[in-house]
């Protein structure tokens, strides 16, 4: 569905991403896992035309989308859930899921993908008509995750869904990860929670300083010695 190859991504002179190359199969959540300022984020914003690459290639569904702009690549289909979720705190939460579906024409999708929305949230279902700004971090983190989903995503960009939430709520935004794979919803995760980023995820590349470094199944990686050394707290 998605592939990167020989991804160059610099700001101004300084190149922050080197040569990476990345998959994504339908259906399948990735996780791309690395520290503080390896790269994740860059790739998230070249891949949905937030910034250009300065060299390599982004296809999808076998189109080259590296120089489309970011209007054109939600309109096929590739939705971010941004960092810090940027949800837009003086309006309401409807207001807030409605925005998700501004590129949709097709009513009858935006119903269903309401619907879909509140199911997978029911806490948005008693508060359509409060305020987003007064939610706490982990509602509003489903608020960006549903207001994603509005726009009837093919894959779904999560720019560290866990970021600032306690242990618990978490839990509960990867449970809803896993409720969008069962829906067929394609993702690429990017976790600075590894632990979690793996135990859910199919299969992750591991970034090093805007390099390759390691990729391959979660369910091998999260056994690996050095993945434990480096990522996971382990010895
Ligand atoms: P984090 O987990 O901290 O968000 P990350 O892996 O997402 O990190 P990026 O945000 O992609 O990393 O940053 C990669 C590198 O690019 C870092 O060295 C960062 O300082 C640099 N960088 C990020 N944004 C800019 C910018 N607007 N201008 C210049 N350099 C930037």
């Amino acid at each position: 569905m998605l592939e990167i190859k020989n991804l160059c991504v610099k700001y101004d002179a300084i190149r922050v991403v080197h040569q990476v190359c990345l998959n994504i199969q339908k259906g399948e959540l990735i996780a791309l896992i690395g520290a503080n300022g390896a790269g994740k984020s860059t790739i998230l914003k070249t891949i949905s035309g937030l910034m250009r690459p300065e060299s390599g290639s982004i296809l999808f569904e076998g189109r080259d989308i590296s120089k489309a702009s970011s209007h054109s690549i939600v309109s096929q289909g590739i939705v971010q859930v941004p960092e810090g979720r940027q949800i837009f705190t003086k309006m309401t939460i409807r207001e807030n899921l409605m925005l998700g579906a501004y590129l949709q024409k097709d009513k009858e999708k935006v119903q269903r993908n309401f619907d879909l929305a509140l199911t997978l949230f029911p806490i948005l279902k008693d508060r359509l008509r409060q305020l987003a700004g007064t939610m706490s971090g982990g509602e509003q983190q489903m608020l960006a995750i549903g207001r994603a989903m509005m726009g009837d995503p093919k894959l779904l960009l999560l720019d560290e869904p866990s970021m600032g939430l306690s242990p618990l709520m978490t839990q509960q935004v990867f449970s809803v990860l896993e409720q969008l794979k069962s829906e067929g919803i394609t993702m690429l995760l990017v976790e600075q929670n590894a632990y979690d980023a793996l135990e859910i995820s199919d299969r992750a590349y591991i970034l090093e300083t805007g390099h390759n470094s390691m990729e391959g199944k979660s369910s091998s990686l999260i056994e690996d010695p050095q993945i434990k050394r480096a990522y996971l707290g382990g010895d």
